[in-house]
């Protein structure tokens, strides 16, 4: 997993991730998407973090509800 710079903050809502130490005690959301030729972003990187509640706000506009897999490994 990526190594993330402390405190480890919500790109929506600025919320701080709760941290024991080196363990993030909330999940969250984190997107890293290279961006390509045809996106008219310059093959740029775009990285933000959305905490759970924020997903949860997001999802409420989709149109196509998320897809669910269970997770049968949990760290
Ligand atoms: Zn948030």
């Amino acid at each position: 997993m990526t190594d993330f710079l402390r405190p480890i903050l919500c790109n929506k809502c600025g919320k701080e991730l709760k941290a024991q130490g080196e363990v993030v005690m909330e999940d969250f959301l984190y997107v890293n998407k290279k961006w390509g030729y045809f996106s008219g972003k310059d093959g740029r990187t775009q990285e933000f973090i959305l905490c759970e509640s924020c997903v949860k706000q997001l999802e409420k506009q989709f149109a196509i509800p998320s897809k669910w897999k269970d997770t049968t490994e949990l760290l």
